[in-house]
């Protein structure tokens, strides 16, 4: 279930050389399929080929709209805008990999398919999160909560990104390191609604530890110390696309002294603040019968004071502009 055009386009690579094969499916979603490969040193590659049609990308405007990177793209051409996706995802990979987070080498961009390094080992893919949590004890499962709060952090500084569709899906944990993927709809720190993503990324992460048993900050003190200035660099710029292929920026974003920003930020709050991620869940809804589930729809979990709805958000980068 290819359309001609992905067919030739995998063909070319193959002739190429640029990839050496093609394997089975990794992943089949909503806006795009995921392939296992073989690059051109015979490396282990993902293919991620985004589905073109158009219905798929409808509620995506409001990641695209107020993006400068997608100036000029026409938002009602499916193909053309699935193309945009494509790039989005490779650059947004290459400015992950370039500040030294774990994620996928981008490696390949043709139209709408990018082929990156396979987060995994022989041939097969690394776990989800999702799949990984249930093995993992709560020692470890503490430590992995703690790394996401650096990667997390080194994402905001370095690479000037917000993820906006993280979950324990895009996730995936490997060499007990987690890999964040799946960065097409990520937008700048600048963006108009990036502050409505981080927010949307902390409850759902928190959420999912909280679940899991893990002495979580809040969403509200997760973003918080996401955000917070490096101690070091507070003029730290962030990547740009110019950046680009620079060499990694290694330790700039770990923070610096003996124990690190995020260690300290654990030390100091973690205390204050474990019963009240508990409260935060059991004051508005009795946690013996209300499922979490519902629980999350829940705005309340962005704070009283901050709640943000799709709605609010400024209209004219919801709506966009249309084009010819
Ligand atoms: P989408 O969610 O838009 O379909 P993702 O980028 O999240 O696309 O990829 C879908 C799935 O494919 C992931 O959940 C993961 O299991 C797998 N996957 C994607 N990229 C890689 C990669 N580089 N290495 C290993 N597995 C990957
Ligand atoms: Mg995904």
């Amino acid at each position: 279930v290819m359309d001609d055009k992905t067919r030739r386009i995998l063909f070319t690579l193959l002739q190429n050389n640029k990839l050496k094969a093609m394997e089975g499916c990794v992943s089949t979603g909503k806006e795009a399929n995921v392939y296992l490969g073989l690059g051109a040193e015979e490396e282990d590659v993902a293919i991620k080929v985004y589905k073109t049609g158009v219905l798929q990308f409808k509620d995506r405007d409001r990641y695209v709209e107020g993006d400068r990177r997608f100036q000029g793209v026409c938002l009602s051409n499916s193909r053309k805008m699935v193309k945009a996706w494509a790039e989005k995802e490779y650059r947004n990979l290459n400015r992950m990999v370039n500040c030294g987070l774990f994620a996928p080498q981008p490696m390949i961009l043709k139209e709408h398919i990018v082929v990156m390094s396979l987060i995994g080992k022989g041939s097969k893919a690394a776990p989800r999160l999702k799949d990984a949590a249930p093995s993992l004890n709560p020692a470890r499962l503490t430590k992995v909560y703690w790394s996401l709060v650096r990667a997390l952090r080194r994402m905001y500084h370095c690479a000037n990104l917000v993820h906006g569709d993280l979950s324990e899906y895009n996730i995936l944990y490997h060499d007990k390191k987690l890999a964040i993927i799946d960065v097409s709809q990520a937008v700048e720190r600048t963006h108009i609604n990036a502050d409505y993503f981080l927010r949307v990324d902390c409850k759902n992460m928190t959420a999912f530890f909280y679940k899991k048993g893990v002495q979580t900050l809040t969403p509200a003190a997760l973003r918080e110390c996401i955000m917070s200035p490096m101690p070091e660099q507070p003029d730290f710029e962030g990547a740009t696309d110019i950046a680009e292929g620079a060499k990694p920026v290694t330790d700039a974003c770990s923070g610096t002294g003996p124990a690190g920003f995020v260690r300290q930020y654990e030390i100091d709050h973690i205390k204050e603040v474990r019963t009240t991620v508990r409260e935060a869940f059991e004051k508005d809804f009795n946690a013996e019968c209300v499922a979490l589930e519902d629980a999350l729809d829940d705005r309340s979990w962005l704070g009283e004071a901050e709640i943000v709805s799709l709605e609010e958000l400024d209209p004219e980068y919801v709506m966009g502009e249309g084009c010819m």
